[in-house]
């Protein structure tokens, strides 16, 4: 449909976007993290609040990429590792941390895995 310029999004094609799942999107309106306008029964999200929402959610969750396996996390609760060479602070996530046992980025990964 060409349709990409939508201004307002439903909570299913937001969720879609997200790769998550609706019910999240629908948690997320219902505590008001997420704005959104209610017609009836249904949502919907403009653009522009979704934009300034993941915005927010970025800086103030502090969300990031895991070093290693470059998985984006929303919150910093999964990446509370990082690397453990000197000065270098890079994230590493809990997948990564205890079930691979990686301790450092891959910068630094190179014949360091004994530490
Ligand atoms: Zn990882
Ligand atoms: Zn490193």
């Amino acid at each position: 449909m060409g349709d990409d310029k939508k201004e307002f999004l439903s909570l299913e094609e937001v969720a879609d976007f997200l790769g998550v799942t609706y019910q999240l999107i629908y948690r997320l309106v219902r505590s008001g993290e997420l704005p959104a306008v209610r017609l009836g029964k249904l949502y919907r999200v403009s653009r522009a609040d979704l934009d300034a929402y993941l915005m927010r959610s970025r800086a103030a969750a502090g969300g990031g990429t895991c070093s290693v396996c470059g998985t984006y996390y929303k919150s910093t609760s999964s990446l509370k590792q990082t690397c453990t060479a000197e000065g270098c602070g890079e994230a590493i996530c809990f997948d990564c941390w205890n079930r691979l046992g990686v301790r450092t980025c891959p910068k630094h990964s190179v014949k360091n895995t004994k530490a």
